[in-house]
């Protein structure tokens, strides 16, 4: 496996010795069964009648009359769980399931990852442990209801900043000496060889679903592609539908906090720099000495200070183009978007609707954008009011 699992420079399995076998483990079991027709079968049926899938692609008009040229939008919010972590977390949960484990462990920095992990542990009867910080835990409390609701155990860590990384880092330890009966579910593009390829590939439904859309409802590709990027997984599913297309631009949006020019955000391919986080090698926000930052945005799903290798190899090929936006212009177009579709976006999918704001009166009317709606609103609905004090 030594020369898969790059993207130009970046990627590979920078990890404990004693992880490698667990990871080709992995690989050769996503080899195995990837194109087995009896886990496509099922897989195909769980998405379906379990998660939602296919999502509808939906002109949203009165948004695009806003902004002067045409938005459609891919409703993954749409989907069981109200995001599009469902998709990773049954295919996944399926290839440990058909690998023979009988645990799943999971991160979770928000809480979301960890539910659909918790939702899929139900699903199939296995034992399921989330790792998340102690401060997630405690500003995140109607998430860590659910998961347990669903059966899981949720591990608080204390260590760093009791965040996500923190997670990560005991969850990825934990494994290590639990590999023979334990599957990690990682839940974003990035991460050690196999998951930024295994996470691409199960969230790949949304960019084929929404390339086959565009062509059936409107006759032609789009002229964008945009989503908004924590780990990345989100925007490299749609992207991944588009790559091949080189007229499709593609977008990816990160969450600019309170400004670049300040140390509260979360853009990790727009200001960061090279390094090695989680495994993988890929732009991270760290400072002078490597150590890695505290990040901080409105959206917690994108409060993150790595993001997959793939993207970091798009971004230096040009292939894509990565932009921050800040915490008050996706507050702005959480409440413009709500109030013109009666859909309410989550935090983070506001991040890509806000730079299509930007573009406003420099685009042509008949341009094509297609946004991937990642996720639905409704748990974002008390920050915004912190924020947004409504009359
Ligand atoms: C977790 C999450 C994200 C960020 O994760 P990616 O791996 O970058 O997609 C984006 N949107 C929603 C709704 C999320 O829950």
């Amino acid at each position: 496996m030594k020369l898969r699992g790059r993207y130009g420079r970046f990627g590979g399995f920078y990890v404990p010795e004693v992880l490698i076998p667990a990871l080709e483990d992995i690989e050769a079991g996503f080899e195995r069964f990837r194109g087995d027709p009896k886990f496509t079968a099922e897989l195909d049926d769980l998405s379906r009648h379990y998660a939602g899938r296919p999502t509808p692609l939906y002109h949203a008009k009165r948004f695009s009359e806003h902004v002067g040229f045409q938005v459609y939008i891919k409703r993954e919010d749409l989907l069981h769980g109200g995001a599009h972590k469902v998709n990773n977390a049954l295919g996944q949960g399926l290839l440990a399931k058909y690998m023979g484990k009988k645990k799943l462990i999971a991160e979770t920095g928000a809480g979301q990852h960890g539910l659909a992990t918790a939702m899929i542990g139900a699903l199939f009867g296995m034992e399921t442990k989330i790792f998340m910080g102690s401060v997630d835990v405690a500003r995140q409390n109607v998430n860590v209801h659910k998961m347990k609701l669903c059966g899981a155990e949720v591990v608080s860590v204390s260590g760093g900043t009791c965040t996500l990384k923190d997670a990560i880092n005991d969850a990825l330890r934990y494994w290590t000496s639990h590999v023979d009966d334990t599957f990690y579910l990682f839940g974003t593009a990035g991460g050690p060889h196999p998951f930024p390829m295994i996470v691409r590939h199960f969230q790949s439904p949304i960019g084929t679903e929404a390339r086959a859309q565009c062509i059936m409802q409107f006759g032609r590709l789009p002229d964008i592609v945009t989503a908004c990027v924590g780990g990345g997984s989100n925007a490299i599913g749609i992207f991944s539908g588009f790559l091949d297309d080189a007229a499709v631009k593609l977008v990816g949006v990160e969450g600019g906090g309170k400004g670049l020019n300040t140390r509260e955000h979360c853009a990790t391919l727009t200001t960061g720099s090279v390094g090695v986080l989680h495994g993988a090698q890929t732009y991270v926000l760290q400072d002078e000495t490597g150590q890695i930052r505290k990040t901080e945005c409105i959206s917690a799903g994108l409060d993150y200070p790595g993001v997959g290798p793939e993207h970091a190899y798009l971004k230096d090929s040009g292939r894509a183009a990565y932009y921050a936006v800040t915490d008050e212009q996706v507050l702005d177009v959480f409440e413009r978007f709500t109030r013109s579709e009666g859909i309410i976006p989550a935090l983070e999918s506001s991040h890509a609707l806000a730079w299509l704001v930007q573009q406003k009166g420099k685009l042509p009317k008949e341009t094509v954008a297609v946004v991937n709606l990642s996720g639905r609103g409704d748990k974002d609905v008390s920050i915004v009011e912190q924020h947004r004090p409504m009359r």
